[in-house]
């Protein structure tokens, strides 16, 4: 008996799937769209607005009230309106009180006002429960479903069980909550939307600007230094020979300033003696933007890789190659193999292979998906011993390649090096500090450091 009545429950409508009523304040482009996701979720909808006439942009379905009307029928309350207008809100205070009000607003300048739009909204309605959220989704995104952009939805407030009431909706329109903490997080949330790439601004202009400074420096010595000196118009070698010389130069010395800050905190924190102390200014947002500079350099590399690649298709070349068999039959002469340059050319690629192999996974390993399924233990591993292994490779490539113009004469053209010596003045300083930084002597103390021994303690026990 018990056990059919139990099946009978089981096949009752579950009345506690029932939605809760969301009311809406604001019948703008962000309250739509939102009533309109909310609809599809299930959830029924009544925006409290200033005009109660029904519109066909309004979602099929939804109520119009006016505001207190709208808001007795939910406890939990949208204000999809400007923060300019929120004082049409004081006089609702009291149909308002206990009432959870979500403020999705954002603003047009980074810290526009004093207090954050969520803070502001709390001062002018103490009764209410004010979380913050839904203020990082675009009204675009939610209308047109694809939502492109992040799924993650910030949300913040100091009233845990309101908090928590806001997450299940974000959630159940598919989306991602983060729990940002209280009230005072709403501040960061508001600006976040405002932010674009912050921490690629550093690794894009310091690129942009050893590019420039590197593509004009071979425009000098190859193009504009043959032209005037040897007579010969090589301005053709601006679209594939100075980019394929630029794009490899970039990778490596990127690659270098990825692991260089990481040199400069070891050595001040070995003449610290305590790892107690902030490192400057700029060392931090250096080491905070190392992700990003490692993404760009592997973009050069590709580059260089792809630029190599078509050589063999360039006219320049056919016409190279040509010319060194003709003048070969006209002298009648084979010239026989160079067991040098070819050991030396096999070499470099070989080196070149392994260190893109090695760049590529360097990324992969970046990528949130990936890294989110490995250790510290493991990431550091990946980031650091490969990271370095992938320099090492790197920079023999170059070495291997470019070495040959060290002690040439004619390599310096202006008096000023060849760009591929540039190229290795850091990475090889990177390697050489530490190389020294991994012997025992110097390795000890640095790790004692790290796992927190200090050399003049502040507090001694
Ligand atoms: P909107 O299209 O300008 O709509 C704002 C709505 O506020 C109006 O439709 C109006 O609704 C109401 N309103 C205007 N003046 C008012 C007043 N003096 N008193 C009371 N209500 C007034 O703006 P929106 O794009 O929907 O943005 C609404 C909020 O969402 C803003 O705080 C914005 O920062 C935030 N937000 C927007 C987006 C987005 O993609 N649009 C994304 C994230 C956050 P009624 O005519 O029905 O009263």
């Amino acid at each position: 008996m018990n056990k059919n009545s139990s099946n009978v429950m089981a096949l009752a409508p579950n009345t506690s799937n029932k939605r809760e009523t969301v009311c809406i304040f604001g019948t703008g482009d962000f309250g739509r769209a939102l009533g309109h996701k909310l609809i599809q979720s299930g959830y029924p909808v009544v925006y409290g607005s200033r005009s109660t006439q029904i519109s066909n942009l309004i979602p099929k379905d939804a109520e119009v009230l006016g505001h207190a009307e709208a808001a007795q029928k939910a406890a939990i309350i949208i204000i999809a309106v400007q923060r300019q207008h929120y004082n049409f809100l004081t006089p609702l205070a009291e149909v308002l009180h206990g009432k959870v009000l979500v403020d999705i607003s954002n603003n047009l300048k980074v810290n526009q006002y004093p207090e954050s739009n969520a803070e502001y909204l709390a001062q002018l309605l103490p009764g209410s429960k004010v979380v913050k959220g839904f203020n990082t989704v675009s009204a675009w995104a939610l209308q047109s479903g694809t939502l492109d952009a992040s799924r993650q939805v910030f949300v913040c407030g100091d009233d845990l069980e309101a908090k928590q009431m806001v997450m299940n909706i974000v959630r159940a329109l598919g989306l991602t909550p983060l729990d940002k903490g209280s009230l005072l997080a709403a501040q960061e949330i508001e600006n976040y939307p405002l932010q674009l790439f912050p921490m690629w601004k550093f690794p894009m202009f310091l690129s942009l600007g050893l590019t420039a400074f590197f593509f004009f420096y071979c425009l000098a010595l190859d193009v504009i230094y043959t032209y005037i000196y040897e007579n010969n118009d090589f301005s053709f070698f601006i679209a594939i020979t100075i980019p394929n010389r630029v794009c490899p130069v970039m990778a490596l010395v990127l690659l270098a300033l990825v692991y260089l800050p990481g040199i400069f905190a070891a050595i001040i924190q070995l003449h610290r003696g305590t790892k107690y102390r902030r490192f400057p200014d700029w060392l931090d947002k250096w080491m905070l933007c190392r992700k990003q500079l490692g993404l760009i350099a592997l973009a050069f590399a590709s580059l260089h890789a792809v630029f190599t690649l078509v050589t063999p298709l360039r006219a320049f070349i056919s016409w190279r190659t040509s010319k060194g068999i003709i003048s070969q039959a006209l002298n009648n002469k084979t010239e026989p193999l160079n067991h040098t340059n070819a050991w030396l050319s096999d070499s470099y690629l070989a080196l070149g292979i392994l260190g893109y192999f090695l760049f590529v996974l360097l990324g992969i390993t970046s990528l949130p998906s990936v890294s989110n399924n490995v250790n510290w233990r493991e990431f550091r591993f990946v980031q650091s011993k490969l990271g370095y292994l992938a320099l090492i490779l790197c920079t023999a490539h170059t070495l291997v390649y470019g070495g040959k113009w060290f002690l040439s004469p004619s390599a310096y053209k202006w008096y000023l090096p060849n760009i591929y010596m540039l190229s290795l003045v850091v990475p090889c300083a990177v390697l050489v500090v530490k190389f020294v930084l991994i012997f025992p002597c110097v390795d000890k103390p640095l790790t004692q450091i790290r796992q927190g021994w200090e050399r003049n303690p502040k507090y001694s026990k």
